[in-house]
C-alpha cells in the first residue's frame, strides 16, 4: 500500500541528476502515490502539495536528528546465496566456485533459493538498500520473493537448456516466457535481464547464441568481467583477446548490461565498457576475500565509465550491507592511489543511487525531488557513532552503518518502518533459511 507523508524538519541528502549531490538541513519532504511531490525548504510547500493530493489523509513522519536520502542499490549480487553465509572462506575464487560453491548448488531446489532470497532481501531492506540486482538460478522464485518484499529488482534468467544435439543451447521461448512474466507480476519494480555467467563458463557457440537472444529480446544482460587475473590470462589463451574485448566480438553490450568486478582491464576494455547502456558494479569486499585485487575506479571514472556498488553474494562477503561498500570503495581508492581526495563521500553517494539506479532500469529512482519515484531511506543519527552529526554527506559514507537505518519506502510503500519489516515475516524466513541452509551445506 502506498502511503502519504509529509517528512519535516529533517537532513536531506540527494545527488541531483545534473549537479552536485544535495544536503539541506531542516527540510521538507511531500511523498503521494509513490511520487516525490515536493522536496525543499518551505513547509507550507510541501503541506499544499499533499493537500492537493490527498485532502487531509497524510501522515508526518518527524525528522529531527534523521538523514533522508535515496534507498540505495545493490548492482550485483547472488541473494540466495546467503544461504551459504559463512560456510566457504578463506580460498580464492577459483577454489572458492569450484570446489566449495558448485558443490552445494547442485543441490538447490526452488524452495532453497526463495528462502535464501527472503533472507537476503530482509537483510538488505535492514541496511537501507531498496533495489538489487540479482544473478542466480530458479529465478521464478527470486521474483516470487522480490514481489513479496516490494524491492525493487533487475533479475537474471539462465534460459539455457539442453537441445537435441545433446548440447546446451538457448531457448529464446523460455526468455520470453520469463520477461513477460516479470512485467506482468512486477508493477513496474522487475527488470528481468539475460544471465551471461562470464567469459570462462560456456563454448563460443553459446555466447553468440546468447548476444543474438539479446538484442533479438531488447533485454539486460548481467555478466561478471576481469574479475580475476586468471580469468584475464585464460581468455587470452583461448580467445586471443581480453574478456570485455571477446564479449564485445561475440555481440553483447547492445542492450543494457551489467558489468560486475571489472579488476583486470586495460585501456581499450574501459572504453568498451564507457559505453551509454553499461553500468560497472564495482565490489570492492568481495574482490579483496577472495583475492582478487583492487578495480581501479579512478580509471573507470576517467574514462567515462558509469560505476555503481555491490556487494556480490553473502557467499563471498559475507553480508549484503551496501554502507560497508561505500567506505571500502573510498578507502581503497584513496589508499591505493595514495591521493586522499580521490572518491570523495559525494561519489560514494552518487554510485550507491542514483548511477545505480538508473543503470539498473529504475530511471526514476535514486534522486529525492519533484516527480522522482518515492524510494528512500530515514537514517537515524541520534546515536553516538554519529554524534555530532558534522558533514552529512560524510557521516553517510564515513560513520554510518546498516543498522542505523531505521524506515525505508520503495515506490511509496513502506518496506520497513521505525525498524519493523513491513512486508517480510522475519522470524519465518529465518526459520526457513536455517533449514535450508542446513540441507544445503550437509550436502557436500
Ligand atoms: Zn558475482
Amino acid at each position: 500500500m502506498q502511503s502519504a507523508v509529509l517528512f519535516s524538519h529533517i537532513q536531506l541528502v540527494t545527488p541531483l541528476p545534473d549537479g552536485p549531490v544535495l544536503s539541506l538541513s531542516n527540510a521538507f519532504v511531500a511523498v503521494a502515490d509513490g511520487q516525490i511531490l515536493y522536496a525543499g525548504p518551505f513547509e507550507d510547500a510541501a503541506r499544499q502539495q499533499l493537500t492537493e493530493a490527498v485532502g487531509n489523509h497524510f501522515d508526518t513522519y518527524d525528522g529531527r536528528r534523521k538523514i533522508l536520502w535515496p534507498a540505495m542499490a545493490n548492482a550485483h549480487g547472488h541473494i540466495p546465496m546467503t544461504l551459504m553465509r559463512n560456510q566457504a572462506d578463506d580460498a580464492n575464487l577459483h577454489a572458492w566456485l569450484f570446489d566449495m560453491i558448485f558443490p552445494r548448488e547442485k543441490h538447490l531446489t526452488p524452495e532453497h533459493v526463495k528462502n535464501g532470497t527472503l533472507l537476503g532481501m530482509a537483510e538488505m531492506i535492514r541496511a537501507g538498500t531498496g533495489t538489487a540486482a540479482d544473478m542466480y538460478y530458479f529465478s521464478e522464485a527470486v521474483v516470487e520473493a522480490a514481489v513479496a518484499s516490494g524491492m525493487r529488482l533487475n533479475v537474471c534468467f539462465d534460459g539455457k537448456a539442453e537441445g537435441p544435439d545433446g548440447k546446451t543451447h538457448v531457448q529464446p521461448g523460455e526468455i520470453e516466457r520469463f520477461i513477460r512474466m516479470c512485467r506482468s507480476v512486477g508493477a513496474g519494480r522487475i527488470e528481468p535481464a539475460l544471465l551471461v555467467h562470464s567469459i570462462y563458463l560456456y563454448e563460443p557457440y553459446l555466447y553468440q547464441e546468447l548476444a543474438q537472444v539479446a538484442v533479438d529480446q531488447q533485454c539486460f544482460v548481467q555478466v561478471h568481467i576481469g574479475e580475476t587475473a586468471r580469468e584475464v590470462s585464460d581468455c587470452l589463451a583461448t580467445y586471443g583477446r581480453r574478456p570485455a574485448v571477446q564479449l564485445s566480438e561475440f555481440g553483447f553490450f547492445q542492450t543494457p548490461t551489467v558489468a560486475a568486478h571489472c579488476v583486470h582491464l586495460d585501456d581499450q576494455e574501459r572504453s568498451i565498457l564507457s559505453g551509454a547502456n553499461i553500468l560497472v558494479a564495482h565490489c570492492p569486499t568481495s574482490n579483496l576475500k577472495l583475492g582478487s585485487g583492487i578495480a581501479d575506479v579512478k580509471a573507470l571514472l576517467a574514462a567515462g565509465v558509469k560505476v555503481s556498488l555491490g556487494t556480490d553474494g553473502a557467499a563471498s562477503n559475507n553480508n549484503l550491507n551496501l554502507y560497508q561498500e561505500m567506505k571500502l570503495a573510498s578507502l581503497l581508492a584513496k589508499g591505493s592511489t595514495g591521493d586522499a581526495s580521490v572518491l570523495p563521500a559525494d561519489d560514494l553517494i552518487r554510485m550507491a543511487t542514483l548511477t545505480a539506479q538508473q543503470g539498473l532500469g529504475f530511471a526514476r529512482s535514486g534522486c529525492i525531488a519533484t516527480g522522482y519515484q518515492a524510494d528512500l531511506q530515514i537514517l537515524d543519527a541520534d546515536r553516538p557513532s554519529l554524534w555530532p552529526l558534522g558533514e552529512p554527506n560524510a557521516a553517510l559514507v564515513y560513520s554510518s552503518e546498516g543498522s542505523a537505518v531505521e524506515s525505508l519506502m520503495v515506490d511509496g510503500q513502506w518496506l520497513m518502518y521505525k525498524h519493523d519489516l513491513q512486508t517480510l515475516d522475519e522470524e519465518k524466513i529465518k526459520h526457513d533459511a536455517l533449514r535450508s541452509a542446513a540441507r544445503l551445506n550437509r550436502m557436500t
